[in-house]
């Protein structure tokens, strides 16, 4: 490849669009180019880089006994109705019509067009297991895309679905897929931590999100540095003291007034000074229609997800201030579960007997205090309700955990029967019996790991491919362009001898300076450069810089070897 010829359209400021480093540098490096927000064209370097990853996950996948497949991204939204996700995935769904007014889903996912393709082609056991991929295009109505490619509405997924007969097996084709991500993500260059995810009604330990520990991620992770405890903030738990303050109660109940105080932090500051954790924090949630009430101690945050798995509901949302007032008879700001017995109560374990405590009066402008748990509240469901907080102790080991920023690239999940059932995908089993298929589903974002590769790879310079995923691994930059003249011939020896060799070259022969030639090729983050200079050239040298080493003088007959040896590639001809 020609750098004259192709389109590198280098930037040397910084668009304003861009917030953080790899979208910066995506732009700068002219690899890709914004259509509109969360959509984007991908231009000749950045493809070959995608390429690049997609042919890693492409050969990993093959590798585990998965099949390449490609199926429709216009799909019936009638199958979604089946699977009940018309429904419950209706904000990320984008829908379009035809000519007739007939409605299309453009996939998001395809569950359901794997589990129809199955439940038409396989009937038995001895046709299991078996395990289908693809690597496509995917269209979510994200809320708010962001940060170019990491979140996008258009973007590529590697996706893939397990069929087993059994649970044994299911779990042997989820490890498959588990070893898989953590070879492709090697081979990508990028460090993944594998954290344990939340895996909604499943239970179990059946699903895993593969993160880039990185400040600028969406996500957050709890790790532990003792024994290598790691799950994404909806799943962790943790160790930690219970909220006993006192050996038994100081007295009875006792209402105070705390006229315009509506928060756990208005409590804690004068004139009242109840520190936040011997508050009870009471929120209301709405199930099915009815109130249900979440306590936590006043320093705790609720987890969602953990609320979602204690009220074995997917659906629930918190309650309005009418809704509330009608229920307790009071604002948020002075709610509480004392002496409540119409609806159930569910209490974070964090609380569990814990005593003199303060919390809202179910009267506007009032608190209670010296509330005792047990006593004067009747919890009827104890669950881990809470969110790990940095620095509590870990539940295996007791080692302080950490909580640090990180950017999912992949997740692998089983699903079970949820999709088998609904589009039944069912195989008669050994006894000729009908059972439905164990599955598991496992993504990738292929475009945003490309992206969290540079996240992860960069300098003030530009961006540091591995030379795995690299557009080109060298790029040959003669510093004068004279056609015929000794630089320049060499130059295309050279550029012809690496192409010939197999090697992804790019020959710098734009007629531009060394001072801009070497800042793009830097920019664009070529893994090897191949400088030859008329004076070097005259002393029989070229110069070799790796991207991210120092800058070598070698004999110009010596040049082909030592790229070849800095590639990997073992050795080679002399020029
Ligand atoms: P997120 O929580 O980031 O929205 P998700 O959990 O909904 O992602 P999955 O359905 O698990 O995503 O999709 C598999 C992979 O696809 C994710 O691990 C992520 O790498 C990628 N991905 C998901 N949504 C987007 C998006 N809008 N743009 C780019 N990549 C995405
Ligand atoms: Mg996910």
């Amino acid at each position: 490849m020609r750098w004259s010829q192709t389109l590198i359209p280098t930037l040397r400021e910084t668009p304003a669009e861009a917030e953080i480093v790899s979208h910066k540098l995506l732009l700068r490096a002219g690899l890709i180019r914004k259509l509109t927000g969360g959509l984007y064209t991908f231009l000749p370097m950045g493809l070959r880089a995608l390429r690049k990853v997609e042919q890693i996950v492409r050969e990993e996948m093959d590798r585990a006994g998965a099949l390449e497949v490609l199926m429709p991204a216009l799909q019936p939204p009638d199958l979604w109705r089946q699977s009940g996700r018309y429904e419950t995935a209706k904000d990320v769904l984008f829908k379009a019509q035809d000519r007739a007014q007939k409605e299309w889903v453009l996939g998001p996912t395809h569950e359901e067009v794997i589990t129809a393709l199955v439940a038409g082609e396989i009937n038995s056991y001895r046709q299991l297991p078996k395990n289908f991929y693809q690597i496509q295009t995917k269209f979510r109505d994200e809320i708010r895309p962001r940060f170019g490619l990491m979140r996008a509405k258009e973007f590529i997924m590697k996706d893939a679905y397990s069929f087993d007969a059994t649970d044994e097996a299911a779990q042997v084709s989820y490890g498959k897929m588990y070893e898989a991500y953590k070879r492709i993500f090697e081979r990508c260059g990028l460090k993944t931590i594998a954290v344990e995810a939340d895996t909604g009604v499943m239970g179990g330990k059946f699903s895993h999100e593969f993160m880039v520990p990185a400040e600028t991620g969406e996500n957050e992770v709890v790790l532990c540095q003792g024994c290598g405890y790691s799950a994404n903030l909806e799943k962790a738990t943790s160790r930690f003291p219970h909220s006993v303050l006192a050996d038994s109660p100081s007295g009875p109940t006792e209402k105070f007034p705390t006229p315009d105080v509506t928060t756990i932090a208005g409590l804690a500051g004068p004139p009242y000074k109840v520190p936040a954790s011997e508050q009870i924090k009471t929120l209301v949630y709405v199930v099915e229609s009815k109130p249900v009430l979440i306590l936590l101690r006043g320093d705790d945050q609720l987890n969602e997800a953990k609320l979602a798995r204690a009220l074995g509901a997917t659906t629930f949302r918190p309650g309005e201030p009418e809704e509330i007032h009608a229920a307790l008879g009071a604002h948020p700001g002075s709610l509480g579960a004392v002496g409540v017995a119409r609806y159930p109560i569910y209490a974070d374990e964090r609380l569990r007997g814990a005593l003199d405590m303060t919390t809202g009066a179910n009267e506007d402008g009032f608190h209670l205090r010296n509330v005792a748990i047990g006593r004067d509240i009747q919890v009827s469901h104890w669950q881990d309700l809470r969110l790990v907080q940095d620095g509590e102790l870990c539940h295996h080991c007791g080692q302080p955990l950490k909580i640090q920023r990180a950017i999912e690239v992949g997740h692998v999940f089983k699903l079970g029967v949820k999709y088998s059932l609904a589009l039944h995908a069912f195989f008669l089993d050994e006894a000729g019996k009908q059972q439905p298929a164990i599955m598991g589903c496992y993504g990738i974002g292929v475009t945003r790991t490309l992206q969290a590769v540079i996240e992860q790879n960069n300098d003030a310079n530009g961006i540091l491919w591995p030379l795995s995923v690299a557009p080109c691994s060298v790029c040959v930059t003669p510093l004068s362009i004279a056609p015929g003249g000794k630089v320049m011939q060499l130059a295309e020896r050279l550029y012809t001898q690496l192409t010939d060799d197999g090697v992804d070259v790019i020959l710098d022969d734009r007629d531009e300076r060394p001072g801009v030639k070497f800042k793009d090729s830097e920019l664009v983050g070529f893994p090897l450069r191949l400088a030859i200079g008329e004076k070097s050239l005259a002393a029989g040298e070229v110069e070799i810089k790796p991207r991210a080493g120092v800058l070598m003088r070698v004999k110009t007959e010596e040049a082909m070897e030592k790229l070849m040896g800095l590639l990997g590639c073992g050795p080679a001809r002399n020029p």
